[in-house]
């Protein structure tokens, strides 16, 4: 099944998968119903060395790339996407910018504990003017006495409320030269006067994830809490959301492949008209659709984890890649639903929890249309 892996990685994602079947999925019903992120499960991650699988030994990583993250997320999606995206997230959104754009001293100071699972941080770019046009950030900060004051709203910020969130990172406007906004991006601890963490969503789906609206009143943080050189935000939060598009490939791919292995063991086992369900040519047609969605997006997540990894371009297969296995994720949950009829409308089968969780791996971290934008650009074709 994943025939392009190390022995190395192949050992990784089948402890994973253990890990996500043992310890993760008897939880899931009940996280899902009650919106609810397990702690418990967060400090298990963290004991597995999860937080810090892309990150180097010094900082209290394991030492392993993009493509250890993605198979670690990959095996956590099969079961439970809450769970697979406050990994993802806590990884791609709140450690790695620290990591790629923090000096020594903010690297010293905040990533030990996020590699560990000890703390989690959020990512805050989004706005409710600003989502697919991140660019049209309307929060600002403007430095007073030595430090930031920082005005505006964030929305949708995963992992900014969990009882361990010990920062989020926003990006702001600071300025303007030659008539172009100045994006910056600026660490803020929660529990900083005039920061407030609202209530969380009520979603469709991803239940079980921490989701939040962030307003910022006069907020103040030190001068020295920016992240990266001031104006480099735009650029910085790009190069990250590339990354992080093929971590929500490798998610979707693991939905889409619980969904498939659901739909397979369930026409197996239903018996319709005297015989079972899996006899039905055109279950066997659906279930061979699923199963090359799995494939071809497990193969394109593969190509832009090793081309990161290797220090190639990759902007444009990550692209691919998301836009490619979020459409299966949706794709097979959708048709495993209709392979288990009634039963794939009732919450207690993952099947259905898969409908409803599958349908943001199209809007999260860059929309379809987002990618399709991408992959134009790479054709040469301008906006
Ligand atoms: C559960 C959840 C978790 C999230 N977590 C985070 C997080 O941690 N941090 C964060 O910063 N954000 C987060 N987001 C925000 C997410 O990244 C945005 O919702 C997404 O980028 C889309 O932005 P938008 O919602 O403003 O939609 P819009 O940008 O308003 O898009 C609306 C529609 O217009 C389309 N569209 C936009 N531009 C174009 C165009 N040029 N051409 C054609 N069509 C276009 C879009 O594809 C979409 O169909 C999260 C969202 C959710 C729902």
């Amino acid at each position: 099944m994943n025939e392009q892996l190390t022995d190395e990685e192949r050992e990784l994602a089948g402890m994973v998968r253990e890990f996500a079947e043992t310890v993760v999925a008897p939880q899931s019903y009940e996280a899902d119903r009650t919106h609810t992120l397990s702690m418990d499960v967060v400090a298990a991650m963290g004991d597995l060395g999860l937080f810090g699988l892309p990150f180097p030994e010094e900082y209290g990583g394991q030492g392993g790339d993009y493509m250890a993250l993605g198979i670690a997320i990959e095996a956590l999606g099969r079961v439970d996407q809450s769970i697979a995206i406050t990994l993802e997230a806590g990884v791609s959104l709140g450690a790695m910018p620290v990591f790629r754009f923090g000096t020594e001293q903010q690297k010293q100071e905040l990533l030990p504990d996020l590699l560990a699972g000890n703390a989690l941080a959020g990512f805050g770019l989004t706005e409710p003017e600003a989502g697919s046009d991140a660019g049209a950030t309307r929060t600002t900060a403007r430095l007073d006495g030595g430090e930031w004051v920082i005005d505006g709203s964030k929305q949708f910020i995963t992992n900014s409320g969990t009882p361990i969130t010990r920062f989020v990172t926003v990006t702001a406007v600071t300025g303007s030269s030659e008539g172009r906004k100045e994006i910056s991006t600026i660490i803020v601890p929660n529990g900083t006067p005039g920061f407030t963490v609202e209530a969380a969503y009520d979603k469709v789906g991803w239940n079980a994830s921490d989701t939040h609206p962030l307003t910022f009143t006069g907020a103040r943080v030190p001068e020295s809490n920016l992240l990266g050189e001031r104006g480099s935000g735009f650029r910085n939060f790009l190069s990250i959301l590339d990354e992080g598009r093929i971590a929500i490939a490798a998610l979707s791919t693991g939905a889409a492949e619980g969904c498939l292995e659901a739909a397979v063991d369930y026409a197996k086992s239903r018996t319709i008209f005297g015989s079972a369900l899996s006899t039905r040519q055109n279950a066997q047609f659906t279930l061979a659709r699923m199963r090359a969605r799995v494939h071809t997006a497990r193969l394109a997540w593969h190509h832009a984890a090793r081309l990161r990894d290797a220090g190639r371009p990759f902007a444009e297969q990550a692209a691919i890649a998301k836009l490619v296995a979020g459409e299966a994720a949706m794709d097979n949950a959708r048709d495993a639903t209709q392979i288990f009829g009634g039963n794939g409308f009732m919450n207690e089968f993952p099947v259905a929890r898969h409908y409803r969780d599958s349908k943001i791996l199209e809007i999260g971290e860059g929309t379809t249309e987002v990618q399709l934008l991408v992959i134009a650009r790479a054709l040469g074709l301008a906006g």
